[in-house]
């Protein structure tokens, strides 16, 4: 099984920032509302995530390490199987078995924290007590220690923090409830409060993307046909040099949509375009009945069950916002 998570690993696991998407994923579903991310080089040499969730019970611990499913795969010939299979649920398992993990835990009805261990294909299976408040403290270090050809993969310290703190950035999006903090090479980064208005909304917006945007920005926030669209675009008159300032977030998850891309694209060309790049922060919301957004657990695709409606929403309504302020 251990040759198993090596395997799915590399779909998982491919560099400092999966890793770290992967992690804070968990804290969010555990419920968390304040996360603390400490990275050392890059997240190469150490990745720290704290949080104040709901934590894993003493007896799940080593259980959180182990893989739940497709354990029946044993040699590489079967990579091709396990590549179609999907990887939910393996997250930990993957980390672990290419890294030195610390996992601590104390759960919601504990009075005592435990903590396991696991250091590449040896398996933590001793749990041993610990101090913790609630929540969940999970260290990553040395990250790929004993696949040296996947380390080979990995960037320089600054280009494996840039894609880690895209990861960070885009959750801190899609979060406005929860707190943010990451520190690099004991330097803090932000830390960013958790908010409930508008004002402190785009306080978060200013730090993580610069107050130009903000002072340059539309605020957006349209209904109907159970579609609702809010958020903020940039005027085609603050340009960007390059097409780094779009988030969109269907139903709370990035995602990268080329049916999405085009209708923003088109009603900006449509109102003033003049070969700059449309700059936005959006949020679709919409029935989840008609959108799967699971298409890849690792590409952020996303399929909508009536995509001309879609499009021809977020068309018009951007594409409105956007004439209302035409010179
Ligand atoms: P998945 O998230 O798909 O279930 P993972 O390997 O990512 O698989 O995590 C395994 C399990 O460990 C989770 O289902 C959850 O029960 C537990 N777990 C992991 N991280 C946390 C956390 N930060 N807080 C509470 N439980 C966690
Ligand atoms: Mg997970």
């Amino acid at each position: 099984p251990r040759l198993a998570n090596q395997i799915a690993a590399g779909e998982v696991v491919e560099r400092p920032a999966s890793v770290v998407k992967e992690l804070l994923e968990n804290s969010l579903d555990a419920g968390a509302t304040q996360l603390d991310i400490d990275i050392e080089q890059g997240g190469m040499r150490r990745i720290k995530i704290r949080d104040n969730g709901s934590g894993i019970d003493k007896d799940d611990l080593p259980l959180a390490l182990s893989r739940h499913a497709t354990s029946k795969i044993t040699t590489l010939d079967d990579l091709e199987a396990v590549t179609t299979l999907g990887f939910r649920g393996e997250a930990l398992a993957s980390i672990s078995s290419v890294s030195r993990l610390l996992l601590t835990s104390q759960s919601e009805m504990a009075t005592e924290a435990w903590r396991v261990e696991a250091e590449g294909k040896d398996m933590g299976t001793v749990v041993r007590p610990a101090s913790h408040p609630q929540g969940t403290t999970i260290e990553v270090r040395d990250l790929f220690f004993n696949t040296p050809a996947r380390r080979k993969f990995l960037r320089t310290e600054k280009t494996e923090f840039n894609h880690l703190e895209e990861v960070v950035k885009r959750l801190a999006l899609s979060r406005y409830d929860v707190g943010f903090r990451l520190g690099h090479n004991g330097k803090q980064i932000y830390d960013l409060r958790p908010v409930s208005d508008q004002l402190h909304a785009e306080q978060r917006l200013a730090t993580l993307l610069g107050s130009k945007f903000i002072e340059n920005a539309l605020t957006v926030d349209v209904e109907a046909a159970g579609l609702r669209l809010w958020g903020w675009i940039g005027l085609p008159t603050y340009s960007r040099s390059q097409a780094d300032l779009q988030y969109f977030f269907v139903n709370g998850r990035v995602v990268r949509d080329k049916l999405v891309a085009h209708a923003v694209r088109q009603a900006y060309r449509d109102v003033l375009y003049n070969g700059r790049h449309p700059t936005f922060v959006l949020y679709l919301e919409l029935d989840p009945g008609t959108v799967d957004v699971n298409v890849h657990p690792t590409k952020h695709e996303v399929r909508f069950r009536d995509g001309r409606l879609v499009h021809d929403f977020l068309f018009s309504r951007i594409h409105k916002v956007l004439a209302d302020v035409r010179p």
